[in-house]
């Protein structure tokens, strides 16, 4: 039997991969939907300890994965759909129904971003609706969008789309943002950002054009509806953590987020690092840290094995 099967290659996965291949405990790292995860989806990462000017999000990961790779992790492609913790085999079944077992897992599946839940909003989902300005904002060049949210998610958006868009709308549903000082006081002094206190938005329009046009926007004290025009909305409302595969294996809290004590899980064996056990902290520093923390106990759970 597999010693230790990884799922997730962000730094929480690929920090994890570096120890246990270190060890010469040979883990293979399940690759998903995002090589890579949330960190691919940024450009400067400017407060990742070792890189004073800064570095690319993917550059960083891939540093991580070749570092990986060099002391032996194996790689492969596949969504966890099912897991099956049963036996002494910790099993993961996958979407084509490959199944992969070991002695071991360390869960490090992340974090995905949520949108507002609105129809028109899923309807133009890619015609004008992002929740990743890293990727897509530099489409909008010279026009108006809008970013949807008040945390440091928000505010980086905000700020991050100024570089190309004619206008930013911020939008947020209180009085106050939820972010650090400084990044909120970094966008309430951006000339270029409008912010929108206490408003939600009704409405994505157009959907009968296939294109976002605006916002139907309604302020939650007053109740006054109004339009902005705008030719993109980013949803910077948070995340939610890919731990469906584990609903009833796994103890989660009430938002889905694995519950673990030092990365330990409520199943002998099974760990969980970095954002799918993290709704507070959520850096890709404290991932790594974290998954360095797996690996450890993974590397002890192996030994009390006899492995
Ligand atoms: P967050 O802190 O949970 O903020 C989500 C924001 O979206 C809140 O302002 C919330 O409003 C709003 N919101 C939630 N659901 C909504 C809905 N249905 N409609 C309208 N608004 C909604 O999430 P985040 O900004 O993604 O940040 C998560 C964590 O990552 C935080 O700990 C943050 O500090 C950290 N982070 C750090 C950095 C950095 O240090 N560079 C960058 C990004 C994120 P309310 O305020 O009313 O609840």
């Amino acid at each position: 039997m597999k010693k230790v099967i990884i799922m997730g290659t962000g730094p929480a996965g690929l920090t994890a991969a570096i120890y246990l291949a270190r060890a010469n405990l040979m883990p293979i790292v399940i690759e998903g939907i995002q090589p890579g995860g949330q960190l691919t989806t940024t450009t400067d990462v400017e407060n990742f300890p070792g890189f004073p000017e800064g570095i690319d999000g993917t550059l960083l990961v891939m540093k991580m994965r070749e570092q990986a790779g060099r002391f032996g992790a194996r790689f492969v492609s596949g969504i966890v759909v099912k897991a099956d913790f049963s036996g002494p085999a910790r099993r993961l079944i996958l979407e084509d129904d490959q199944v992969l077992e070991a002695a071991s897992v360390i869960v490090a599946s992340g974090a995905r971003a949520m949108y507002l839940g609105i129809d028109s909003e899923a309807k133009l989902m890619g015609r004008g609706v992002s929740a990743c300005a890293t990727c897509d904002g530099a489409l909008y060049r010279d026009v108006p969008v809008a970013v949807v949210g008040g945390g440091d998610t928000a505010m980086e958006e905000a700020l991050f789309l100024t570089r190309f868009a004619s206008k930013v709308s911020l939008i947020h549903r209180r009085d106050e943002f939820r972010a650090s000082k400084i990044m909120s006081d970094r966008v309430k002094n951006h000339p270029k950002i409008e912010i929108y206190w206490d408003t939600v938005v009704n409405e994505v329009l157009d959907v009968s054009r296939n294109e976002v046009t605006g916002l139907r926007l309604q302020n939650v004290k007053t109740g006054a509806h109004s339009e902005i025009p705008v030719v993109a909305m980013f949803a910077a409302i948070g995340h939610e953590p890919n731990s469906k595969p584990f609903k009833g294996l796994l103890d989660m809290n009430e938002k889905g987020y694995l519950v673990t004590r030092h990365t330990v899980t409520n199943v002998p064996g099974v760990f969980a690092a970095g954002d799918v056990q993290d709704a507070h902290y959520r850096q890709a520093v404290t991932a790594a840290g974290s998954g360095c923390m797996a690996a450890l106990e993974a590397e002890r759970y192996i030994g009390s094995l006899g492995g």
